[in-house]
Parts: C-alpha cells; sequence; structure tokens
C-alpha cells in the first residue's frame, strides 16, 4: 500500500478541523462584557446573538443554559450607566427573568459577590429579598446546589478585586433574614491614584457576625404565587 494515497485525506482533514476551529462561535443573551476586560466596555445586545470571541471569566461571569452564556455579574468596571440596583452578599438570579425568555420552571443560578454591589437587574420575582436602607438582601435559603458551587464561583470576587471598582456605601449590619455570607469589601479603597500607579487591591476582611435573631418571622415580599408560562425554550 502507498502511503501517497493518504495524503489527500490527511489534507481534507486537516481542512476540517480547521474550518471548525474558525466556525466556533459563542452565544450570548443579554448585556454582557464585550472582551472581559473593563476598558473595553459592554455589549448591549439584548436579544439572543453570537460572538467569534469566547467569555472571559467564564466561569464566574457567566451562567449558562443550552450553551447560552448569560453574565450575571457588576456591570460597574466596564463603564455601566444605566439604572443600577444595589445588593449585598450572596443571591439568586433567574436567568429566564435576566433575558426575559418564558419557561415553565425557573432557571435559579446565584451571585456570589461578597459585600455591597450593582446589579443592572432588580430582584428577580418568586425569590425573597428584604430591602434595608435602598440595598436587596436575599432572604430565603440557601440550597445544596449553591453550596456544591460555590468553590467555583466565589472566585468571582477575586476578579473583581483587580478592577477596584465603586459599591454602594452600607454603613450598617445587614438585617437577621440575610443568611448569606458577611464580608467587608474595601470600603475605604484610596482614591488618590497617581497616573500611571496601580491602586492597592481593596483590603478584604471578615469583619462583624450578624446581629442576634431577636425576630423569628420574615418579613420578605417574595411573591409565591406560580405563573403558568408559555414554553418559548431558548433557542
Ligand atoms: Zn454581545
Ligand atoms: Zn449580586
Amino acid at each position: 500500500m502507498s502511503h501517497r494515497n493518504l495524503a489527500p485525506l490527511a489534507t481534507a482533514l486537516l481542512f476540517l478541523a480547521a474550518s471548525t476551529a474558525e466556525a466556533k462561535q459563542w452565544r450570548y443573551a443579554g448585556m454582557h462584557p464585550r472582551t472581559g476586560q473593563p476598558g473595553d466596555g459592554l455589549c448591549h445586545l439584548e436579544s439572543m446573538h453570537v460572538h467569534s470571541a469566547a467569555p472571559l471569566y467564564a466561569d464566574t461571569l457567566y451562567r449558562t443554559r443550552d450553551n447560552v452564556y448569560v453574565f450575571i455579574g457588576d456591570p460597574t468596571p466596564f463603564g455601566y450607566e444605566g439604572p443600577r440596583h444595589s445588593y449585598y452578599g450572596h443571591h439568586p438570579v433567574v436567568l429566564n427573568v435576566l433575558v426575559d425568555i418564558q419557561v415553565d420552571v425557573d432557571v435559579v443560578e446565584y451571585c456570589y459577590h461578597d459585600g455591597p454591589h450593582y446589579h443592572a437587574y432588580e430582584p428577580p420575582p418568586r425569590q425573597e429579598f428584604v430591602d434595608k436602607e435602598d440595598v436587596h438582601y436575599y432572604a430565603g435559603e440557601y440550597p445544596e446546589a449553591y453550596q456544591r458551587e460555590n468553590p467555583k464561583r466565589v472566585r468571582v470576587n477575586t476578579v473583581y478585586r483587580g478592577w477596584n471598582v465603586p459599591r454602594p456605601v452600607v454603613t450598617f449590619a445587614p438585617p437577621p433574614q440575610y443568611h448569606g455570607p458577611i464580608i467587608q469589601v474595601g470600603v475605604n479603597v484610596d482614591v488618590d491614584v497617581k497616573v500611571g500607579g496601580r491602586p492597592p487591591p481593596p483590603s478584604r476582611e471578615v469583619i462583624i457576625i450578624r446581629e442576634d435573631d431577636d425576630d423569628d418571622h420574615h418579613h420578605g415580599h417574595g411573591k409565591h404565587k406560580k405563573h403558568k408560562h408559555k414554553h418559548k425554550g431558548w433557542d
């Protein structure tokens, strides 16, 4: 058998591999960082669309459903200037609400931003939140899926630490209904940044543990009513 006969096959396989790599696209839904570098800003396309660039920090800044990437993080480092909502600590995010897709069962993911932070979205419906001084706190229980994902997702805080982003100023203790981690994150960041210099990373230390739970009843205003929706899926 001649080796020469295999050459066209090898060439064909190489070509196939190359064109597959070129055709690789990533699907996104909703606003997301254009590249993941703060200076590159945000892509504001709301509906499902594709990019040839893979999401940066995909494991921490995004959640996926059917290979669609949905950005759930704080958009502040990327120059976001729209309406924003203040949150404290870890809380659920409902992906189908975020990208306005109707499904029968909510797709619930969790945000692992420590301490005060911003989102472009308001607290999702059908989840229990309490507000204190215009800051939203999750007042429900954290399920096993939240605990399981924690080691991977909580690294979002390492990603944001280097970006030195402004955060909501919270000067009081979280309400007792909040059961998530209480971590003080770089509130007194030095703003006297010298040109060409890099600001020191915000200090990050664990402080106060929550106040005594002296009232047991929860004041959540989450709606528990189930809504039936026409199934549209993610496509
Ligand atoms: Zn986009
Ligand atoms: Zn959050």
